[in-house]
């Protein structure tokens, strides 16, 4: 099902009947990886192979795409990025219009991005309902000593109110790895929960990474990188 014949390929991605893609291909209008094809009995590649009609790409869907991207610093998760340049410039992918952010990073924030055209797939992994933990390492400005770490550990783990919200944080787990670094699981994803959770204890959050999402990691993904997720990581959702 990943290949199919040109003139069919041409019909799919345009309005044309079978037989006006026959024309245009008659007319050299179609070129397929550059070079220019009047074999309407070619067989494409739907997914690789790059078809053009007087320069403009066609394409076909392609079944959905499932996407990590290990985020580097610097670019925005929004659809209508005004600063800095958008997530999806970094994939390799065609048709990046179609696709939309599960979770998003502050541009400042590294990490497990998942990225996907599958609409309610993307629900289920953002989803509080469904409950999947993402892990997040974070370096803060000021030292927690003992005693105060034992105090953020034991308020994260009941929930706390921040500002300007009507419902306290669902309970999450924070272990210090010494006085300025932790890491933060939470089943939740609230507007910058992680510096807000930081800033209600008095302190500031000076670079967050977000290590993992449910049971994908970035293991082996170096920083600007993507891949496609597996059956696996897909059906955990
Ligand atoms: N929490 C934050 O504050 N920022 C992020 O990018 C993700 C979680």
């Amino acid at each position: 099902a990943n290949s199919m014949r040109l003139d069919k390929f041409i019909s799919k991605a345009t309005e044309l009947s079978r037989k006006e893609a026959k024309k245009i291909l008659h007319a050299s209008e179609v070129t397929v990886n550059d070079a220019v094809i009047k074999d309407p009995g070619l067989h494409v590649d739907i997914a690789n192979d790059e078809v053009m009609w007087m320069g403009e790409p066609l394409s076909v869907a392609t079944g959905n795409r499932y996407i990590l991207l290990h985020k580097p610093e610097g670019f925005e998760c929004t659809l209508k990025p005004k600063e800095y340049p958008i997530v999806t410039e970094l994939i390799a992918v065609p048709e990046l219009g179609s696709l939309r952010i599960a979770g998003r990073l502050d541009v400042d924030t590294t990490g497990a991005l998942i990225i996907s055209d599958d609409g309610s797939w993307l629900h289920r992994v953002t989803s509080p309902k469904h409950a999947h933990p993402k892990v997040y390492e974070l370096t803060l400005a000021d030292p927690m000593d003992a005693a105060k770490q034992e105090d953020v550990i034991k308020q994260v783990a009941q929930g706390i109110l921040l500002d300007g919200d009507y419902e306290p944080t669902k309970p999450a787990h924070i272990e210090f790895i010494d006085e300025t670094h932790a890491r933060l699981t939470l089943e939740q994803g609230k507007y910058h929960q992680v510096k807000r959770m930081m800033g209600y204890f008095g302190n500031k959050v000076v670079a967050l990474h977000r290590a993992s999402i449910g049971e994908i990691t970035l293991e082996g993904l170096d920083k600007g990188d993507s891949r496609f997720l597996t059956k696996e990581e897909i059906a955990q959702f």
